[in-house]
């Protein structure tokens, strides 16, 4: 590993548990993990920055992985956390858990305590604005998820050629409990766009930005940050035959959408003097937040389960590519 001061790009790993269908089936645990840093599947081993076994609470997970993100955004930093992973490896569970349950509650939830707990800790003289953005991408269409009315938004550059969705609702948030009423919102419309949002969900990418400004009314100083928090579409293989039309689509859309992001985590990584930002939609809109002066960090999220063998070891390949 670089060293830790400029190495920008984390990659962690996250076993969930065997689920209760996987256990009345009867699957073999698979995971074998080494110290804190590396799992074996099959006898071979993968390392990450850190690799969470199934155990871990929310609470655990949060302060080791994304707590110190927050205080980079507070610094000024831009920064983005994905969630990647095949249907039903705790992509969602990471990012959100339940959120209104203080002790299941995600990433999402938390840093967004962390930020307000923050600003209430702060001096009159600083003046914070907070908004908040939540949006989807399906069929590589970008759909406001705080405006069912906008269901194919595009990507622009402002002024300083920095990306971003154009007309995307942008909430300004004054407490936690604003914001998880945004973020319910959203999700309620998610839910009555899609007859089975099941396989909405794991078909689609959600991203939820988080916008800081801060203004000292004495030194007139300002300084913004903004964090990306990205539920990445399902990894899954989509079975060679049989699949056809739309599902086939969204399969290729996903393949195309993921490789391109795992394109660009990984000319970030090496140094690469270029990044392939302008493959696809959700790397365009997450360039100024990926690479350079930015922290970026991949949550891998696996199924322990014999069962999910094949598709564990594609997804902790995909992670090792990063590193
Ligand atoms: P994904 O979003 O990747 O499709 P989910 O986050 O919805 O998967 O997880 C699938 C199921 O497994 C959910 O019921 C979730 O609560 C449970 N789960 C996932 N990760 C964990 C974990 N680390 N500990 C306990 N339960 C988990
Ligand atoms: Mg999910």
């Amino acid at each position: 590993m670089a060293d830790p001061a400029e190495c920008t790009i984390k990659v962690v790993c996250r076993f969930r548990p065997l689920n209760s269908s996987e256990v009345a089936r009867g699957d073999k645990y698979i995971p074998k993990f080494q110290g804190e840093d590396c799992v074996q599947m099959g006898g071979k081993p993968y390392y990450f920055d850190r690799v969470f076994q199934s155990n871990t609470t929310q609470q655990e997970f949060y302060n080791a992985v994304a707590q110190k993100i927050v205080k980079d955004v507070l610094e000024g930093y831009n920064g983005t956390i994905f969630a990647y992973g095949q249907t039903s490896s705790g992509k969602t569970h990471t990012m959100e858990g339940k959120l209104h349950d203080p002790e299941m509650m995600g990433v999402i939830p938390r840093i967004v305590q962390d930020i307000f707990n923050y600003i209430y800790s702060m001096d009159e003289n600083l003046e914070f604005h907070i908004k908040v953005s939540y949006f989807e991408i399906y069929l590589d269409k970008i759909r406001d998820l705080l405006d069912v009315s906008k269901i194919n938004l595009s990507v622009h550059e402002d002024k300083n050629r920095v990306p971003y969705v154009k007309g995307c609702t942008e909430r300004f948030v004054c407490s936690p409990e604003e914001v998880m009423d945004t973020i319910d919102e959203g999700k309620n419309n998610r839910h009555v766009a899609v007859t089975n949002m099941n396989e909405h969900s794991s078909r689609s990418h959600s991203i939820f930005l988080i916008n800081i400004k801060q203004e000292n009314s004495q030194t007139e100083q300002k300084l913004t940050g903004k964090l990306y928090l990205v539920d990445l579409a399902g990894s899954e293989k989509v079975g060679k035959t049989g699949a056809e039309g739309t599902v086939l689509d969204e399969a290729k859309m996903i393949n195309k959408s993921l490789s391109s992001l795992g394109n660009v985590i990984s000319a970030l990584a090496e140094g690469s003097s270029y990044v392939p930002y302008r493959d696809s939609k959700m790397t365009r809109i997450l360039q100024d937040s990926l690479g350079g002066n930015c922290r970026t960090t991949m949550v891998i999220c696996c199924s322990p389960s014999a069962f999910n063998d094949a598709e564990t070891r594609s997804t902790l390949l995909f992670g090792q590519r990063a590193k």
